[in-house]
């Protein structure tokens, strides 16, 4: 693939002019911090923004989707029938702009989850239409970031185009031919220089003091740390804290649970399946027939979700399950956070090596 360089100055038109021919989404300054929205004008597309409420996974995967609608009746030999219309929801070509790397992060795992093994044709049928444009970050969004530690602090291979700031101009990598071909169609861009290519290198290596460790641990200790640490007592602790609100796996880029839904007309004839987000932490997602909930307390849903994040999505699909984006710590009102419960079990552990030394 190749580099070129886009001064800063023609950003307006390359947006306006996706716009005629694409969906243009990406983030906005909204009332209550940055928010990934529809871009109506190229003005309202703010590149230089901390981190949005909600990821952009809300493009691949809807807050609330129609599946399906259906029909029942009696054929003329009197035998039920039910006929079955697919619905493929906001299916359109699509740019999503300005995505963080550790947000591309969690596009990678969306694409394993929904398109290997049982493949989701709604999410499959939305993310074809989509093109990805990514944004370097040069500085940590806020506090809550982790994500040096987590490893998602350079872009994995799933963007179309990737752009860093370097001084007036972005440098702009493109990751797929498609994405060649978009940068082109749309805007005058020059390939870059061997100059131009030394100056994003330095910018690349300039930006790695800016972003501080928050983990005790190495990304790799992780999965064994949750699984020596599954009977904790910390997470009754937790578990005693927690709202049981699903904030944290509502804005996780990497939580992708769902609850699917039927709801019938009044005619009682006809109706739809829908699919709308769920949360694991809520007490009724593992509400089950015979009012029986395997997992009723509010610590095993707390353990229930770190578990997933720090082991079992590793486990299933071999990349990390958290991106260190640090949403659920400030979305969560109670102050339960990723590295807060990864220090607190690896101090656990050392406290407990300790005593069985004698040291
Ligand atoms: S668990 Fe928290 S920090 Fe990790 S990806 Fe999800 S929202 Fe981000
Ligand atoms: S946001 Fe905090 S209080 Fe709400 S469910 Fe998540 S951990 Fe519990």
């Amino acid at each position: 693939m190749s580099l070129y360089i886009l001064p800063k100055e023609r950003l307006p038109g390359f947006v306006d002019n996706l716009r005629a021919g694409f969906r243009v989404v990406g983030p906005v300054r909204t009332e209550t911090g940055y928010a990934f929205a529809d871009i109506r004008s190229a003005d309202e597309l703010v590149l230089e923004y901390p981190t949005t409420i909600l990821p952009p996974k809300k493009y691949l995967l809807p807050q609330r989707e129609t599946l399906f609608t259906f029909r029942t009746g009696n054929a003329e030999d009197g035998t039920q029938q039910i006929e079955v219309e697919p619905v493929f929801q906001d299916v359109q070509p699509t740019v999503i702009f300005g995505v963080h790397t550790c947000d591309m992060h969690g596009i990678v795992l969306y694409d394993k989850v929904f398109s290997q093994g049982y493949k989701d044709e709604h999410y499959c049928a939305r993310r074809e239409q989509t093109y990805i444009i990514g944004i370097e970050c040069l500085r940590p969004c806020d506090d809550a970031s982790f994500c040096k530690d987590m490893g998602t602090l350079t872009a994995p291979p799933v963007y179309d185009l990737h752009m860093t700031a370097v001084d007036d101009n972005y440098l702009i990598d493109t990751g797929t031919e498609k994405g060649e071909r978009l940068l082109l169609a749309n805007v005058e861009a020059h390939l870059a220089t061997t100059d131009d290519i030394r100056r994003l290198s330095q910018t690349l290596s300039a930006k790695w003091p800016h972003f501080r460790h928050r983990l005790k641990m190495t990304k790799d200790q992780i999965p064994s740390l949750m699984a020596i640490n599954y009977g904790s007592h910390i997470w009754d602790t937790l578990g005693e804290r927690c709202l049981a609100c699903g904030s944290c796996t509502n804005v996780c880029p990497t939580c992708f649970c769902f609850d699917v839904q039927d709801e019938m007309a009044l005619n009682m004839e006809e109706g739809e399946r829908t699919r709308i987000w769920d949360s694991c932490q809520l007490r009724e997602f593992a509400l089950v027939a015979g009012g029986h909930n395997f997992r009723g307390s509010k610590a095993s849903r707390v353990r229930h979700r770190m578990m997933r994040k720090g082991k079992y999505i590793q486990q299933v699909h071999g990349i990390t399950g958290c991106t260190g984006c640090g949403r659920c710590q400030r979305a969560c009102l109670v102050d339960i956070t990723i590295p807060g419960t990864l220090n607190a079990l690896y101090d656990e552990m050392q406290i407990d090596l300790s005593s069985a030394t004698g040291a």
